[in-house]
């Protein structure tokens, strides 16, 4: 069948967006807040009936079976109306990429319409307190037994984790083996007995991250995702995707930067914020270039642009705040954005980490010393 054109879906999209976005919750960025979570489903139930959710997915999946570039554009016009894409990255970036690549046709069934029509909200369940940049050191144990595995570990700063009922897990399975070689991937139901959630409370006094605390989960063994102890090349493959999602947020960014432009002009700057300014706006403006030459779709540049876009991300909040000089330290959108800059730079993989996989694998630089 042929598929309608790109130009001709975007503005299809924009009409829709224009007649519905009063339907949508504030434009959240990658992961819906558990504030806003029932507003989050009922907009993605929204998007799914109109026949926006999915859009380069599989159609026996419930998918629209177009493009990446269709998707692309989705995305460009909802930052241009202001709205969240999709309800939230982790189920339709990371657990819906993971699924699609490594799941069996059950799994597939199981999962991914239930995904795009909300019905599965997912958290991604990583990072632990011994294991964040390096991953690969994770400790939480899933040890088979019969048809089940019991799981047993702690995992931390799962963004949404009180408000999915599907989690994607890394564990590890086979002790001995190097750290690599010994850790899967799992499906998680976050109702098991076992799973207990505490939420965590950040600078900015909102509390979107919990930890997850696993005490003798036992787990269907069918809920494994790719090979055995094969979970570290399951992982990296979402986590690309997860940065090249971050990576996409560059339209939105632009928009922000043509605000600030606006709210300087109103407020007379300085030479110097005047200067960081220009710098800020030229720098967005490459990276719109080159996001456009990508599309929204992982690459092996999504390290490049997760860095420079969180980087620039971070410059402006800070920049705002320094224009509003003291006001910024009142409550207020200025320390809001001032507190939760630095998160950017560290989810998906921090900034550091980022200029080693640019360093190492980009520019083909010796690999850091261990
Ligand atoms: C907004 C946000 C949302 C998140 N959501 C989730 C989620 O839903 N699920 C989940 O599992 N995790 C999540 N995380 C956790 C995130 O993945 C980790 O915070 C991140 O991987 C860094 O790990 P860490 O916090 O343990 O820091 P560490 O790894 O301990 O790093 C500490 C510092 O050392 C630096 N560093 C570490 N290693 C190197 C190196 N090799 N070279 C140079 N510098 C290095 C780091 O850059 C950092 O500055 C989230 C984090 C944030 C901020």
């Amino acid at each position: 069948m042929e598929h309608e054109s790109v130009d001709y879906f975007r503005d299809r999209a924009a009409a829709w967006l224009t007649a519905n976005r009063q339907h949508a919750p504030r434009d959240y960025g990658a992961i819906c807040p558990p504030d806003l979570i029932n507003e989050g489903a009922s907009w993605q139930r929204l998007i799914f009936d109109a026949g926006f959710a999915g859009i380069h997915w599989p159609v026996e999946h419930g998918g629209q079976g177009l493009s990446p570039a269709h998707h692309g554009a989705w995305v460009e016009e909802c930052a241009k109306a202001g709205v969240p894409p999709v309800l939230n990255m982790v189920g339709l970036v990371l657990a819906g990429g993971a699924v699609m690549a490594f799941g069996s046709e059950e799994q597939k069934s199981q999962h991914l319409l239930s995904t795009l029509n909300a019905d599965h909200v997912w958290c991604q369940l990583f990072s632990e307190p011994g294991a964040g940049s390096d991953l690969g050191s994770l400790s939480t144990k899933a040890e088979r037994d019969g048809d089940r595995y019991i799981i047993n570990g702690q995992k931390v700063w799962c963004s949404g984790g009180r408000c999915s009922n599907w989690g994607i897990l890394m564990a590890r399975t086979n002790p001995d083996a190097p750290k690599h070689e010994g850790i899967s991937f799992f499906l998680v139901p976050m109702n098991l007995p076992g799973i207990e959630v505490v939420p965590l409370r950040q600078m900015t006094g909102e509390s979107e991250f919990d930890e997850v605390f696993f005490t003798d989960v036992e787990l269907p063994a069918e809920y494994l995702i790719g090979p055995l102890h094969g979970g570290w090349g399951v992982g990296m493959a979402v986590l690309t995707n997860e940065r090249g999602h971050i990576g996409a947020s560059v339209i939105s960014l632009e928009r922000r930067l043509e605000s600030m432009s606006a709210l300087g002009r109103g407020h007379g700057l300085n030479p110097s914020q005047r200067d960081e300014l220009v710098t800020l706006l030229s720098t967005g403006i490459a990276y719109k270039a080159m996001a456009q030459t990508q599309g929204p779709i992982a690459s092996t540049a999504s390290s490049l642009m997760k860095l420079g876009i969180t980087e620039m991300m971070f410059g402006v909040s800070m920049l705002r705040g320094n224009i509003s000089g003291a006001d910024a330290m009142l409550e207020g959108p200025d320390s809001v954005g001032m507190t939760s800059a630095p998160g950017g730079r560290i989810a998906g993989g921090s900034s550091q980490v980022q200029r080693n996989i640019i360093g190492e694998r980009l520019l083909g630089l010796p690999r850091e010393p261990k």
